[in-house]
């Protein structure tokens, strides 16, 4: 009887350069799981908002004994003598939240990242020099509340605009006078900040523009950019909610064919048929381990031969 060897054409499966969680996020994660460990038998921890945008990681500090909570009115004011610790997530609040916190009685343990601390000052900076603020995020995301209220009793015009689209620049309806400051969120991609301080130039009179987008978000969208341009597939993992993940699927969009998944349990096999050689990345909140389980996921069924 003679043997037929059958060969079986393996993927080549490559990840970004820079992917996965961020100093922030490991910084937030540590905090979090610190005061897990350091807590009495009845005492609570809360968390004010999801802690990172990544739904297992989140669930797994629920099941330690984390209780996430969706906003400051869902803690009620403690009772005197009662002692209770409340932990501001990566994003950050605005001053306004953390006084309500205090005044009810909660010992704050602020996680708010360094980086997104950033935007908050030029944007003060920006209103005190007299300049129309104008920032490039998503109205309703965390980081942006924060700013937002960081201004709050300031009478002054403030804009958010979600990139430098012609419909949002004809939003801002900018006069030829106007001297406009720029700031983005952090995790929005250079390029289209770039193209706004260009939009907002031609019907302004002066452009004052802070790059406040995050070095992480650079590497990771630079990595994603590179690796994508030789991959005939790419895989992107992190939560839907993630905002800078939602852009690395973007980015990666732009040059090959790419799906964004939160965990190794979405992967099909269908995706991966004929491809040779397929890209990984993950967003800024997406473990290591993720990553890993969707590495040995697509190995298996490459191996399996189920591609
Ligand atoms: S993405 Fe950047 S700004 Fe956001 S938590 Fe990470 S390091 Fe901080």
């Amino acid at each position: 009887m003679t043997e037929i060897e059958v060969q079986v054409n393996k993927p080549i499966i490559e990840i970004a350069s820079s992917a996965g969680w961020c100093f922030g996020v490991e910084r937030i994660v540590e905090m979090a799981e610190k005061l897990l460990a350091q807590r009495a038998p009845d005492e609570l921890v809360y968390c004010l908002g999801e802690l990172i945008h990544n739904p297992q990681e989140v669930e797994r500090l629920h099941a330690r004994g984390m209780v996430f909570v969706k906003s400051h009115d869902d803690l009620p004011p403690l009772a005197p003598g009662t002692r209770r610790k409340v932990l501001i997530r990566a994003h950050g609040v605005a001053p306004a939240v953390k006084k309500i916190l205090r005044e009810k009685g909660y010992e704050i343990f602020d996680g708010t990242c360094p980086l997104v601390t950033i935007p908050h000052r030029f944007a003060r900076e920006i209103v005190e020099q007299g300049y129309r603020l104008v920032i490039m995020g998503d109205r309703e995301h965390p980081e942006i509340q924060g700013i937002l209220g960081e201004l709050e009793g300031l009478s002054v015009r403030v804009d958010v605009i979600p990139g430098p689209e012609t419909e949002a620049i004809k939003a801002l309806q900018l006069k030829a006078s106007d001297r406009v400051g720029l700031i983005s969120q952090t995790t929005h991609p250079f390029e289209k900040f770039a193209q706004l301080i260009g939009e907002v130039l031609k019907h302004s009179l002066e452009v004052k523009a802070y790059n406040t987008i995050c070095q992480a978000t650079f590497d990771r969208q630079d990595a994603i950019r590179e690796l994508a341009q030789r991959c005939d597939l790419v895989i992107v993992i992190g939560g839907r909610n993630s905002s800078n993940t939602c852009r690395l699927a973007e980015i990666a969009s732009q040059y090959t064919v790419c799906y964004h998944i939160e965990d190794a349990s979405e992967l099909k096999g269908a995706w991966l048929q004929g491809k040779r050689r397929i890209g990984i990345s993950a967003g800024a909140s997406t473990p290591t381990r993720c990553i890993e389980e969707v590495r040995a996921t697509i190995e298996h069924l490459s191996e399996s031969g189920r591609l």
